[in-house]
């Protein structure tokens, strides 16, 4: 590999907190190793149309402690298609971006891997940036710790009022694919119940312990939902059960977008920060194709290879605990 003088920086997918402090992270750690950077607005969009901009030091100042993402981020249908990458491609020659770090969820991790397939002339690396924290290689996502944060003050208030008045609550949260906002918040808020995409069958044992409860007059239940549970979501699941259960009052509550936004936490704008750094040092190293994590909390580089192949799973023995600490 060539020595890399300009490298380039996107965010793409969905946004999450913490992405600010990865950016700072590159930025800053590349101009040490004195590289320019270029920031690529609007993730592989702008790279097929051109949205590149300078990033010096002071670019990055004061945006540790913003949501969102500086760069913008964006889903690009074109970069699915061999045109597309063609086109980003022919573009990073032309701005001579000569290496680029792709912050963002497992589809653009596998975008970063599909182009590194069809160009091998400039590295890629991948940050793991998802609210999700469901990519495959590393214990955790830049965002999800802030997300999960929100989830559970939002639960801790919807408690209380629960509680006042008997009531039994379905709160869904985000979580297409994945459980684990839906699993760790709940643990943390005590809820009686977690629905998630990645187990089967749970609304009927839903039911049996829901009666349980009703014998016992628990005088609040709270059942978190993922979105993407497969009896679909909290308001179906809500409608299946509540014929059952008159003496509750059933209420159906959805987080939404309010799980992406926010400052991030400390806990994110650290890890942000060292995956950011752990980023160029990759590049300085000569790696290509690897995404940075953690691994038992050591930073740590994983192939794109086997990030995409392979599936995260959620502790089946957290489930287990759940409904142990909930009787
Ligand atoms: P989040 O987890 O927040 O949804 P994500 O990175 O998984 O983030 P996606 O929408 O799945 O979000 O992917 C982001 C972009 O990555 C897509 O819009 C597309 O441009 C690119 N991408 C995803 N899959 C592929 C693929 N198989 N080939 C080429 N590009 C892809």
């Amino acid at each position: 590999m060539g020595k890399i003088k300009r490298v380039g920086v996107l965010t793409s997918g969905g946004d999450a907190p913490g992405m600010n402090a990865a950016i700072r992270g590159v930025t800053r750690t590349a101009i040490y190793y004195g590289l320019e950077v270029i920031g690529i607005r609007h993730g592989y969009h702008g790279m097929i149309h051109d949205h590149f901009v300078s990033l010096k030091a002071h670019s990055v100042s004061d945006i540790l402690a913003r949501g969102g993402t500086i760069l913008k981020t964006a889903r690009s249908k074109e970069f699915m298609e061999p045109e597309g990458r063609k086109q980003a491609y022919e573009n990073l020659k032309k701005a001579g971006v000569d290496a680029v770090v792709v912050i963002g969820g497992d589809g653009s991790l596998t975008g970063a891997r599909v182009f590194c397939d069809e160009y091998y002339d400039i590295p890629f690396i991948g940050i793991p940036g998802t609210i999700d924290n469901d990519i495959y290689g590393t214990e955790y996502t830049i965002g999800y710790d802030t997300a999960l944060n929100t989830v559970v003050e939002a639960v801790d208030k919807i408690r209380d009022t629960a509680g006042s008045h008997n009531r039994l609550f379905f709160i869904e949260v985000m979580g297409r694919d994945a459980g684990f906002i839906a699993l760790k918040s709940g643990i943390a808020c005590g809820a009686e119940a977690i629905l998630i995409p990645e187990v089967h069958g749970q609304v009927d044992n839903l039911k049996d312990y829901l009666e349980k409860g009703f014998k016992r007059k628990k005088s609040s239940n709270i059942i978190i939902v993922a979105e993407g549970d497969e009896e679909g979501g909290a308001f179906a699941i809500a409608d299946r059960v509540k014929d059952d259960f008159h003496d509750y009052d059933v209420r159906v509550s959805v987080l939404g977008h309010i799980q992406r936004g926010g400052t991030p936490s400390a806990y994110d704008r650290v890890s942000a920060s060292k995956l950011g750094y752990a980023a160029i040092e990759a590049l300085m190293d000569d790696q290509k194709s690897v995404m940075v994590g953690f691994h038992n909390s050591e930073l740590d580089y994983i192939p794109f290879r086997k990030v995409i192949k392979l599936k995260k799973k959620v502790d089946p023995e957290e489930l287990q605990m759940v409904e142990i600490l909930s009787i």
